[in-house]
């Protein structure tokens, strides 16, 4: 199936606008929750992970603790790409999985994968096509830390932590500007919604 891989910075409105996409029947697989249930408990993924941090990172009733998680990993290079190696080929797997599920039980005219390491990783090899959903950085600040439970300063860490804004926009097929109100945003993906519906039939 034709798919459009969407992506942003943290805060940028990728769940907004993927959820105007689903508004218009398009199948939206969710990388985030790719990313949960290949640690869900049972799953291999999540063994491997307590053996590796320690019991620490479970949750009193077995499941993964990823804020205790993130922690750990986030200044750490080396545990951060031990992580990755063992988590990334299981979300992509998962990914391909929806996408293929959701081409036999519900049918639609295409498919969105939202994801925020679509171009971080080989999840991109997987869509026709690259969206971008783009804010400037105060924006994302406010935006982000207030839907957050996370400070400013955490944000920033976050963001800095991400691909640069200009590269990011750089690799886009498409940017949806969400520096204005949501109706603005709705309005450039109802007319996107449109080109992708020609693209499906006759791609480029
Ligand atoms: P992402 O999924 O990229 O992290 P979200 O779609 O969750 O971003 O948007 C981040 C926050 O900003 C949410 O609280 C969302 O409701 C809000 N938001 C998104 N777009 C707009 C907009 N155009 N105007 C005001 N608030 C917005």
């Amino acid at each position: 199936m034709f798919t459009v891989g969407l992506t942003g910075g943290i805060g940028s409105g990728k769940s907004a606008a993927a959820a105007r996409f689903r508004h218009h029947g398009v199948k939206v697989v969710d990388a985030d929750q790719a990313a949960r249930i290949v640690v869900e408990p049972g799953q291999p993924a999540l063994a491997a992970i307590t053996e590796h941090f320690g019991k620490s990172v479970i949750l009193p009733q077995g499941g993964l603790d990823r804020a205790a998680l993130r922690k750990l990993v986030f200044d750490n290079p080396a545990e951060r790409r031990w992580l990755e190696q063992l988590t990334h080929p299981l979300i992509r797997e998962e990914i391909i999985a929806s996408l293929t599920a959701s081409a036999e039980t519900h049918p639609a005219p295409y498919a969105i994968l939202e994801s925020p390491l679509l171009l971080e990783t080989s999840q991109s090899e997987l869509v026709q096509r690259i969206c971008v959903v783009d804010i400037p950085e105060d924006v994302q600040l406010t935006r982000a830390s207030a839907r957050d439970a996370n400070s400013v300063d955490q944000i920033r860490k976050i963001m800095a932590a991400q691909m640069p804004r200009a590269e990011r926009c750089a690799r886009a097929d498409d940017i949806l500007d969400n520096s204005g109100l949501l109706e603005s945003l709705y309005a450039q993906v109802d007319a996107l919604h449109q080109q992708y519906l020609q693209l499906a039939v006759h791609p480029q």
